[in-house]
């Protein structure tokens, strides 16, 4: 929804004397991509599967109801398709997906065990964060096993990189400062450097990836493996350091 809506409504709540808003849902929504528009990330996607039954629950958070009704609509189109586009091969998926919306919790949202947590308050605030299920619902494929070395950060850049570029490759993409900034910040930023390589060196570098932490294989050393170059390199390549004048 446009800020112009929302400060609309906003404003005329207060006139009405309401004192909780709702969350209002955005007026469009992102279909998935096709299984014609999947292939033309060009690497083998994984075996198409049935998109498992979603339930929901805001009996915690009421006024979440429109809001948890549209997330139901985006983790039942796009989980089927960020499912495909890692690295799932010979995966089991969930039967089920629980998505809980509640009125108090620290993160904005958080997954695990076939379920996705919602804070009530955030999306009350923030209606227009949808995405961020596909952030979540990618935590619930990886379901990466544990093992000492495990990089958090690249857990967490391939959950946004799905989210920002492939979900919503429409929006802005984060300004990088190359004093401050490293692959290792997760997020966003990994995402935008995820998004450079396999533009770069090789499409399927995600799914790659993906598999590798899947199999516990994964060491930074993937990284010379798929591309010919370590990541410090390919670091300098995406976010060059300004050249010291004096
Ligand atoms: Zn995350």
């Amino acid at each position: 929804m446009s800020i112009f809506r929302r400060s609309a409504l906003i404003a005329l709540s207060a006139t009405l004397g309401v004192v909780a808003l709702s969350p209002v849902v955005q007026a469009q929504e992102k279909t998935p991509p096709t299984e014609a528009q999947l292939k033309k990330y060009a690497y083998p996607l994984a075996p198409a599967i049935e998109a498992p039954k979603v339930t929901i629950d805001y009996s915690d958070f009421p006024t979440a109801e429109t809001w948890a009704k549209e997330a139901k609509v985006v983790v039942e189109q796009w989980f089927p398709a960020v499912w495909q586009m890692l690295g799932t091969e010979g995966q089991t998926p969930p039967k089920e997906i629980r998505l809980v919306f509640v009125k108090e919790q620290q993160a904005p949202a958080q997954a695990g065990g076939g379920q996705i947590s919602v804070s009530g308050p955030w999306i009350t605030e923030r209606p227009d964060d949808l995405g961020m299920m596909v952030h979540e619902l990618t935590h619930l494929i990886q379901r990466y096993p544990g093992y000492a070395g495990k990089p958090g950060w690249l857990v967490e850049g391939i959950a946004d990189y799905t989210r920002w570029w492939r979900y919503e490759p429409e929006t802005p993409r984060p300004k990088i400062d190359p004093l401050k900034n490293k692959y290792t910040d997760s997020y966003r930023v990994t995402a935008a450097f995820l998004a450079f390589l396999a533009n770069k060196y090789d499409k399927g570098i995600v799914p790659k990836l993906d598999k590798k932490l899947r199999d516990k294989t994964y060491t930074d050393a993937a990284f010379v493996e798929i591309t010919g170059k370590d990541l410090d390199t390919l670091w300098n390549e995406f976010a060059p350091k300004p050249a010291l004048t004096n």
